[in-house]
C-alpha cells in the first residue's frame, strides 16, 4: 500500500491543473491515469477558445501542459483507478497498478462518449463506426462518412473530416444544431458538408464492415439509407463515475454533486472538471474546477493536520 496526502484520479485538464496547485502547496501529490495525460482534448485536432493560444492544435496544447507538469517535477503515474473506500485512515485507492492510501482524494476522470444505441453499433464498432475522428478519421480518406449530432464537438469533428474523407454528411435528431452558432454557419459554408436536421438514425447496416447508415426523417417518416464506410458518433457523454459507488458521491445521472469549493458531500472528497455535475465541459472550466478542487484539498488537509 503507498501512503500519499493527495490522490488525483485522472490526467486530463482538471487533473494536471490541481495537481500543479496541490504540488506548489507543498504536498505529497499522486496523479494516476489509465492512459498518457492529456485526457479527452487528445481526442479533438484543434483548440480555438482557450486563452492565450489562439487556435493550436490539441497535441501541441496537451504537450505544453504536460511539460508545465514535469517542470515542477509532477509525474503521472499509470494506473486504472478500481474502487475508493473511505475508511478511518483515509481513502483506499485500488488499482490495476497498487492500492494506495490517501488523506484526500481528486476525481478528475472526466467523461467517455455515449453509443447511439441502435441496431448494428455493437456489430460495427472499428469496423467503420467510431467516437474519435481525430484517432480514426485517416482510416477514412477519401472515403464517404456520416457525422451523428449536432452539438459543438459533432460540428467540430466534421471540420476536420471534411478535409479528409471524400464526402461528410452530418445527422441531427434535433431542428437546428446546438453547437456554437458561429461554429454551426462554419459547417454550413463548407461545400463537403451535407446536413440532415430532424432525421433520426436508426441503424447500420454492412456485410463484413459499414456500409450504410439508415436515417429517418422525423417529419415525414421516410426511411433511406446513406452509402458510408464510416460513421462517428456525437450524442453526449456518460461520467467516469464507476469507481466511485462505494462513496456515495455520485448522482443518479452518475456525475458528481460539488459544492462551490469542488468539495463533495464525503469529507475529503473532492471532484473537478467533466465529471462533475454542471452545465459547461470545456477545457477552461475543467482547469478552473482543478484549481478550486486543489486549493480545497490543501485546507482540507492543513485542517486535518491541526486537529491531529
Ligand atoms: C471531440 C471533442 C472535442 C472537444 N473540443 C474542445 C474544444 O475545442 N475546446 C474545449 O474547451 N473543450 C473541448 N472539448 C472538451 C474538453 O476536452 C473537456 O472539457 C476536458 O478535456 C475535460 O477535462 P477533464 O480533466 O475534466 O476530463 P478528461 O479530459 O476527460 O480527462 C479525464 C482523464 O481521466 C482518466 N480516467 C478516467 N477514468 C479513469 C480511471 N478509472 N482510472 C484512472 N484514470 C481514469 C482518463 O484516461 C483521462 O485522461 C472537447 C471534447 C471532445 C470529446
Amino acid at each position: 500500500m503507498i501512503h500519499c496526502e493527495l490522490l488525483i484520479v485522472g490526467c486530463g485538464p482538471a487533473g494536471m491543473m490541481a495537481a500543479i496547485y496541490a504540488k506548489r502547496a507543498d504536498k505529497d501529490v499522486v496523479v494516476l491515469d489509465r492512459s498518457t495525460p492529456g485526457g479527452r482534448v487528445l481526442s479533438t485536432y484543434q483548440v480555438d477558445n482557450y486563452l492565450g493560444f489562439g487556435r493550436v492544435s490539441a497535441e501541441e496544447l496537451v504537450a505544453k501542459m504536460v511539460t508545465h507538469l514535469r517542470d515542477l517535477g509532477i509525474e503521472d503515474r499509470y494506473g486504472k483507478v478500481l474502487a475508493i473506500d473511505r475508511t478511518d485512515a483515509g481513502f483506499r485507492v485500488l488499482t490495476d497498478n497498487g492500492d494506495y492510501l490517501a488523506l484526500a482524494v481528486i476525481a478528475a476522470t472526466g467523461t467517455k462518449s455515449k453509443p447511439l444505441g441502435v441496431p448494428g453499433e455493437a456489430d460495427f464498432a472499428g469496423k467503420g463506426i467510431s467516437y474519435c475522428a481525430v484517432c480514426d478519421g485517416i482510416f477514412f480518406k477519401g472515403k464517404d462518412v456520416v457525422v451523428i449530432g449536432g452539438g459543438d464537438s459533432a460540428l467540430e469533428e466534421s471540420n476536420y473530416l471534411a478535409g479528409i474523407a471524400k464526402s461528410v454528411v452530418i445527422v441531427h435528431d434535433l431542428p437546428e444544431f446546438t453547437a456554437a452558432a458561429g461554429l454551426a454557419a462554419r459547417i454550413r459554408r463548407n461545400p463537403n458538408i451535407r446536413i440532415h436536421t430532424s432525421t433520426a438514425v436508426i441503424g447500420f447496416t454492412g456485410d463484413r464492415v459499414l456500409e450504410g447508415v439508415t436515417i429517418r426523417d422525423k417529419e415525414t417518416g421516410a426511411e433511406s439509407v446513406l452509402p458510408a464506410q464510416g460513421a462517428f458518433v456525437y450524442v453526449g457523454n456518460f461520467p467516469e463515475t464507476g469507481y466511485l459507488a462505494k462513496t456515495g458521491a455520485v448522482g443518479s445521472d452518475g456525475f458528481v454533486a460539488v459544492d462551490r469549493d469542488m468539495h463533495t458531500k464525503i469529507p475529503g472528497l473532492f471532484a473537478a472538471g467533466d465529471v462533475t455535475k454542471k452545465d459547461f465541459r470545456l477545457i477552461a472550466t475543467a482547469i478552473s474546477d482543478g484549481a478550486i478542487a486543489a486549493l480545497s484539498a490543501v485546507k482540507y488537509l492543513d485542517d486535518l493536520r491541526k486537529t491531529e
